[in-house]
This record gives C-alpha cells, sequence and structure tokens, in this order.
C-alpha cells in the first residue's frame, strides 16, 4: 500500500473510533512516527497532506528535518539522553519522554543557557514493565512537585506506552491509568504543568487508546510499512 492510502486509512480509522467512544476526530492529532524512515518516505506523507511527524533519535532527527519543508511539527518520543539535549532547539515542538531528574535538570539548565522553554510530556509506565523507561505511577505527582521550580520546563500532559506482550485488556488498563493519573493531578495546579495531553497508541492499539482518551496517536508502521533494523 501506498503512503497516501495508508494515512487516509488511519485517519478514518481515527474517525471511526472517536465518534464510537463520543469525541469530536479533531481532538485527536496523528504523529506520523517517520524512525528509520528515509526522507523520502516523509516527503510523500508530506505530499499526502501530513504535517506532524515524530522522531526517536536527535541525530537522526538533525539530519532529516533539514531535508523536509519548513511547516512541519517535530516531536521527539524515545528516551532521551542528557548529553543530547545540547542539539534541541525550539523546533522540537514537543518532546514526549521526560522520565528522569536528571533529564529534567538537563533541560532546565540548558533552557536556562539558551533562553528556550521545553514543551514536555512526562512518559509513565503504566505497565510496570522494569525493562521500560517512564515513572511508575506512584512517582509522577513529587515529579511534577519538582518541574514547579524549573522555569524552562512547561508540562503539557502525560505519555505511556503499553507493553509489547500484554493482552488488549491490559493494554486497555494501562492508558485508563494514564488517564486517571491525569484526571487526577489536574486538579492540583502545580506552577509550569497542564495535564491536557495524553499521548498514547501506536499502530496495534491506537483505537483502544482513543477510546480511552489519548489526544495524541504515534503510528509508524501502519504509514510508513515494517522498519527494517
Ligand atoms: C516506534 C514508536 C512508535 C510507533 O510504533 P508503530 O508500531 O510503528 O506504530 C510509537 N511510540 C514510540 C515511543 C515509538 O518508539
Amino acid at each position: 500500500m501506498r503512503i497516501d492510502d495508508n494515512l487516509k486509512q488511519i485517519y478514518q480509522r481515527i474517525f471511526a473510533a472517536a465518534q464510537n467512544s463520543g469525541r469530536h476526530p479533531e481532538q485527536i492529532k496523528l504523529l506520523a512516527v517517520s524512525k528509520m524512515m528515509p526522507a523520502e518516505a516523509v516527503k510523500e506523507a508530506y505530499e499526502a497532506g501530513q504535517r506532524v511527524f515524530a522522531e526517536n533519535r536527535v541525530q537522526e532527527w538533525m539530519e532529516k528535518h533539514p531535508l523536509l519543508p519548513h511547516d512541519c511539527e517535530w516531536h521527539l518520543i524515545g528516551r532521551l539522553q542528557t548529553n543530547k539535549v545540547k542539539y534541541l532547539n525550539n523546533q522540537i515542538a514537543l518532546i514526549h519522554s521526560l522520565d528522569r531528574l536528571s533529564l529534567l535538570t538537563a533541560l532546565e539548565e540548558q533552557g536556562a543557557k539558551r533562553n528556550i522553554i521545553w514543551p514536555v510530556l512526562i512518559q509513565v509506565n503504566t505497565a510496570r514493565d522494569p525493562n521500560k523507561a517512564g515513572l511508575m505511577p506512584q512517582e509522577v505527582e513529587d515529579f511534577l512537585d519538582a518541574v514547579a521550580d524549573c522555569q524552562h520546563i512547561r508540562v503539557h500532559g502525560l505519555m505511556t506506552i503499553g507493553a509489547l506482550e500484554a493482552t488488549s485488556e491490559e493494554t486497555r488498563m494501562f492508558f485508563r491509568e494514564l488517564r486517571q493519573i491525569r484526571d487526577l493531578l489536574q486538579t492540583k495546579e502545580i506552577p509550569q504543568v497542564k495535564l491536557t495531553e495524553l499521548s498514547m497508541g501506536m499502530s496495534r492499539d491506537f483505537e483502544l487508546a482513543i477510546a480511552e482518551g489519548a489526544t495524541m496517536v504515534r503510528i509508524g508502521r501502519r504509514i510508513f510499512g515494517e522498519r527494517h533494523y
């Protein structure tokens, strides 16, 4: 299948999933995950009308984004090493993977030095998978209190990745818990923190995520095809 056909199909499925759960399709942003895909493939998606893309490695983003038109919106997903923060700039629309204090400190330092306020999501390990990144659910509140002291960070919401081996019922619970954490902490009015966004759902489970309140879905393979490692 061609990338434009894939995109059309994904948008239809997002539309249907939103309607099935009584939501407006405009509340859900599709991030086309272009990691490991050549710039030509990303251009094909661009020509089909897609403007929002996500990469998981800073190096790859640095090489790829200058090859694409300037009106692309770039998101950073996946683990971010503190020594890579210096390569980021305000062309990153959102960092989805703030998951530890050392990264918070590195972002705050670079932000202060270069006068950048970083838009971020907090990554939460709702699957409690020891091999996965993300704060444990019970750690999120204290972490947000630490964010409140950082003038160069704005938290826009939460992000989670399911677990590879989970059943769809388990996956649904991981997504539901993320929304519940959001709902609970949203009432607290923490400085620098607004919890409007829920980034959850990938190719295999985005419809479940939409049913549980996702505002951003991150889809790679169903748009670009399989990645070859
Ligand atoms: C690769 C990746 C995705 C996209 O996964 P697909 O299965 O290709 O849809 C989404 N989120 C994160 C964090 C990823 O690393």
